[in-house]
């Protein structure tokens, strides 16, 4: 990244005239994409006063910044395959101007020159944020936003899942309250970008609350991955539940029926509506163990609900 001038300023006392390089705004805001490969968040959360984990990498020598493919690949959040595709379908596409045939180097302000012109990578405009809607003790509903969030899914039921983002303080007392105590929260509605609505059952308690050097506080959220499942439609969310029943459901049942064998049931169902309470193994619909339960019945004969 090329300063486009440079402004004189006098510190007085602490060594007097230094010269600041300017930079355009829009190329630091392109900077954690241009870079996929530094530790972003832990450069934001270093504290003050400490040093930049940035001091530890190789200074960028101008003219000599370049990248290979699978580093544009993570750029645009593709795969390498696609880039090659880009580099052979389009003429315009930057030369190489070093590594080898097999390893190709790029100039990286060609490449992202040429990126932006073709629309595969864009300028952040805002910090991205997830939005949750939790459930706590009392059925007591309050809505929350993360900032720069990371949200880590387990691969299975047994695994825990982890949302961070950055909070406010009041927010931060309001969770750790609404999800103190052993039954802990439910979240009706979580959305971030790269996922669909998601919904989890309960157990979600705060495992952790980061002050960063700089007053930011992050907050950590987790719950057992089991319990995670596809949100409801609708603003307010909530668990899509499946219930398998215990009997498998005879001629009168009007639930409708998903692939894991679980049934959503219908007030009016005389098997498994209001007037039955029939007994049933829950689990959220679209979770874990809804996949599981389904690719555990490949072959089965159920009417299907799911497309
Ligand atoms: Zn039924
Ligand atoms: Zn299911």
């Amino acid at each position: 990244m090329a300063p486009v001038g440079s402004v004189e300023i006098d510190y007085k006392r602490q060594g007097g005239v230094t010269v600041v390089p300017l930079y355009c705004a829009e190329d630091v805001a392109l900077l954690p994409v241009v870079r996929p490969l530094v530790h972003w968040r832990a450069v934001y959360a270093a504290p003050a006063g400490h040093r930049s984990p940035l001091g530890a990498l190789d200074p960028v020598v101008p003219g000599r910044d370049r990248v290979l493919l699978g580093e544009v690949a993570r750029m645009a959040r593709v795969g390498q395959a696609a880039v090659a595709n880009w580099r052979c379908r389009h003429a315009d596409f930057p030369s190489a101007v070093g590594g080898t045939e097999l390893h190709p180097q790029f100039d990286r302000p060609a490449v992202v020159a040429w990126l932006l012109a073709y629309d595969k990578i864009g300028v952040p405009v805002a910090m991205p944020s997830a939005s949750l809607v939790v459930v706590g003790a009392g059925r007591r509903m309050s809505r929350f936003r993360f900032d720069d969030p990371r949200l880590v899914l387990a691969d299975d039921a047994e695994g825990q899942d982890q949302l961070s983002g950055w909070s406010t303080n009041l927010d931060a007392d309001e969770l750790a309250a609404l999800t103190a105590g052993a039954p802990g929260a439910s979240v009706s509605r979580l959305t971030a970008l790269g996922t669909e609505p998601l919904s989890v059952l309960g157990e979600v308690s705060v495992i952790e609350r980061f002050r960063s050097g700089s007053g930011g506080l992050r907050v950590t959220l987790a719950w057992p991955a089991g319990l995670r499942g596809a949100a409801a439609e609708g603003a307010a969310g909530g668990v899509v539940r499946h219930g398998v029943p215990y009997a498998g459901p005879g001629s009168e049942c009007v639930c409708t029926r998903h692939d894991c064998g679980g049934i959503a049931p219908v007030d009016w169902c005389r098997e498994h509506g209001r007037a039955a309470e029939p007994v049933m193994d829950w689990h959220p619909g679209s979770g874990i163990r809804c996949t599981t339960l389904a690719e555990g019945r490949t072959g089965a004969s159920l009417p299907s609900a799911h497309p």
